[in-house]
């Protein structure tokens, strides 16, 4: 195990929205300064955080200056440029490390690495041309989706398919890039497990949680989730599984869907997780603060749920709802964002039941 961060060591984290926003505040808590990196102006962590750089990830010159200046560094998304990572893993370690990122960066190499670990995800097909879209179509066959390979998020770089025929539109649309199709799941409900694995191996999951998607958008996350005990006791040994092929550290979000032959993986997203905003009331430690322990090298915390919570995402218009919401009792948390956009996440808030 690598020696904890002492106080006053900077975490840097790559990625200014709301997730660095929400991982600065925890850092700071415990003692940590935050140093983001980021390409747009005025991102929500610069807010809070200890330092900013405003610079692309093509400009080398500020990606050495950054991981010269931090003890660790981090991230909050999980689309970064490879060759930035190449330059900033000379300097500084990246936790969690580059496989955890090489996976949840394509979605057929994320299907692979999955089945090899014997767990379930949907029936799918790689696409790289119109023959293959064609032959694709044929053996996955209908409902199906139509996703990209890379850097596709909140449904987006999706189509529906409900005909053969729709395929021909879908795949203009994805104008080349490289996808996959993958068969529509009947699934009763949608799942997912936050968890974290320390540097020395040790595990913590939370409770799992119920999600409910609009468009392929997070809308809201329940606890407890409506799963039976050996469900839920599933659910968290695919996430440890997981974790632990991947000599993990830090927090996961592993997505699943319940169907009447047990759970399928949908995806992994090697960070902190929209589905476990709901920990930052339901816990005593949240996941914002066990990712920074867990890459701080530090013992992790306790998880365990002390309330029942729905956390519901305000999403673009919805942050009109602040001012009736403010006179609950329920816990907000905004992000600071100034220009309201549809689709947008500008916050959520918190109910405790
Ligand atoms: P994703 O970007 O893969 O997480 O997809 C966003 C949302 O679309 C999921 O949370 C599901 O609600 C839905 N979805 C994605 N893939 C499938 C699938 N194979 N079958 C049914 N619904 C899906």
């Amino acid at each position: 195990m690598n020696d904890p961060l002492p106080q006053g060591a900077t975490i840097g984290i790559l990625g200014g929205g709301q997730l660095g926003r929400m991982l600065s505040v925890a850092a700071s808590r415990l003692g940590l300064n935050t140093h983001i990196f980021e390409p747009e102006a005025n991102p929500p962590a610069g807010q809070v955080a200890y330092k900013i750089t405003t610079a692309s990830y093509k400009d080398t010159q500020a990606l050495q200056a950054f991981a010269q200046s931090v003890d660790v560094i981090t991230y909050e998304f999980e689309n970064i440029p490879t060759s930035a990572l190449d330059i900033l893993e000379k300097i500084s370690p990246i936790r969690p490390g580059r496989q955890a990122l090489a996976v949840s960066q394509d979605r057929l190499i994320e299907k692979e690495f999955l089945t090899e670990l014997g767990l379930k995800v949907a029936p799918h097909a790689d696409i790289k041309n119109t023959k293959d879209a064609a032959s694709a179509i044929a053996s996955v066959g209908t409902p199906c989706i139509l996703k990209t390979r890379r850097m596709g998020y909140d449904g987006k770089g999706q189509f529906l398919l409900t005909k053969a025929s729709d395929m021909t539109n879908a795949w203009q649309a994805m104008d080349g890039r490289a996808s996959i199709l993958e068969g529509f799941i009947d699934f009763s409900h949608e799942v997912s497990v936050i968890a974290a694995r320390a540097s020395d191996g040790q595990v913590a999951c939370y409770d799992p949680g119920e999600n409910v998607h609009k468009n392929g958008i997070l809308q809201s996350t329940k606890v407890p989730a409506n799963l039976n005990t050996s469900q839920r006791t599933d659910a968290v040994l695919i996430a440890a599984k997981i974790l632990n092929a991947l000599d993990y550290i830090g927090v996961i979000g592993v997505e699943l869907f319940l169907t009447a032959d047990g759970f399928i993986v949908n995806e992994i997203a090697p960070r902190v997780h929209n589905s476990g905003h709901w920990t930052q009331n339901g816990c005593d430690i949240c996941q914002f603060e066990q990712h920074i322990r867990a890459i701080a090298c530090w013992p992790l915390g306790d998880g365990a749920r002390h309330s029942d919570i729905r956390m519901e995402n305000l999403i673009g218009t919805d942050i009109d709802r602040v001012p009736e919401l403010r006179k609950g009792n329920a816990a907000l948390h905004l992000y600071g964002k100034s220009d309201v956009k549809l689709g947008r996440k500008m916050g959520h808030v918190n109910f405790r039941s």
